[in-house]
This record gives C-alpha cells, sequence and structure tokens, in this order.
C-alpha cells in the first residue's frame, strides 16, 4: 500500500494542493496573541483576526488576506520551525518536528467535522477583534489546549517554497 504524501515527502517537496490540505482549518493561528514585556511570553486570547469568519470557520477572504492584514504569516516549508506561537497541533509544525498527523486531522478521518469534535477548533470559543478595543485584550488572555512550546525537529526540511 502507498503510503500517504505527508509521509512520502517532505514539506518542501509538497505540491500546492498537498500543502493546502495540511491545514485542518482549526484557526488556532488566527487568534490574537500578546506579549509578556517582562519575559517575551506569548500568550494567546479567545480573540480572533477580523477577517476570520466566526460564524462558519476560517479566513473570509484568504486569496486577498495579505492585503487586509499584512501582519497575516505566511507559512512557508523555510519559516515553518521559526514561528514560536504555531500550535503544536498545527500539521505543518508536527511534520516539520517529523512526526505524523493525528488521528483526528480531516486528511487521516476523512471528515473536517473531527477538528471540532476533538476540541481543536476555535470555532464557537471566539469574538472577532472588530468588536474589542486594544486595551481590553489582556482581558481576554486564555490558555488553549496542546499550544505548546517549540520542539526540535527530528528531520530537516530541504530547500523549497510553498505557499499557505
Ligand atoms: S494552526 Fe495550522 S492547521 Fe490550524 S488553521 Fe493555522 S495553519 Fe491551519
Ligand atoms: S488574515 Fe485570514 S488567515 Fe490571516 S490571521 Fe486573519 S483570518 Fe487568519
Amino acid at each position: 500500500m502507498t503510503r500517504p504524501f505527508w509521509k512520502r515527502k517532505k514539506l518542501a517537496e509538497m505540491s500546492p494542493e498537498e500543502w493546502e490540505s495540511l491545514c485542518d482549518g482549526c484557526g488556532r493561528c488566527c487568534l490574537v496573541k500578546l506579549e509578556d514585556e517582562d519575559t517575551g511570553e506569548i500568550l494567546t486570547t479567545s480573540v480572533v483576526c477580523a477577517l476570520y469568519d466566526t460564524a462558519c470557520g476560517g479566513c473570509s477572504d484568504y486569496a486577498d488576506r495579505h492585503v487586509h492584514m499584512p501582519d497575516c504569516i505566511l507559512l512557508t516549508p523555510e519559516n515553518v520551525g521559526t514561528i514560536p506561537w504555531l500550535p503544536a497541533t498545527c500539521a505543518y509544525r508536527l511534520l516539520h518536528e517529523g512526526k505524523d498527523l493525528p488521528p483526528w486531522h480531516p486528511l487521516r478521518s476523512g471528515d473536517p467535522d473531527t477538528v471540532r469534535e476533538a476540541g481543536i477548533s476555535i470555532l464557537d470559543e471566539v469574538i472577532s477583534e472588530a468588536g474589542v478595543e486594544i486595551e481590553d485584550l489582556p482581558a481576554y488572555i486564555r490558555e488553549w489546549p496542546d499550544m505548546g512550546p517549540p520542539q526540535e525537529p527530528e528531520t530537516r526540511e530541504a530547500e523549497g517554497k510553498s505557499k499557505k
């Protein structure tokens, strides 16, 4: 039996379609984050980017998101290991660290709803930053399960470029 593409290929070797399909749609990378001025610790909130669709989930203008949100990170095989706040459950980070996708990932379960059922999706648990004043953000600091600190990758990615 042929092994699935995410086990056969490095991130940099994947086609654009394969790369995109790795995103489980959890929305955790769209959470507004705060940095502790004293410790440098990154704190997550229950406030989400204004472009996030809080009714259906996902980015409401994914193709043009960088026009509206210039600071939205463009994930690539080169930078995936350098983003400390990327959730421990994120498929890009898991594969970069040499791990497998979890059973609830849609590529394994065949069902996008398993992300919600596993408690990984932020849908229904966030409010849009459009309705929150900046000075009120600390009141929304919240711990999410399995956000996790970065780990040393077990394998190094080769050169290459992909777009999320
Ligand atoms: S954290 Fe990773 S898997 Fe989840 S939405 Fe962001 S890029 Fe996709
Ligand atoms: S612009 Fe879209 S993909 Fe980027 S953080 Fe906002 S909702 Fe997420």
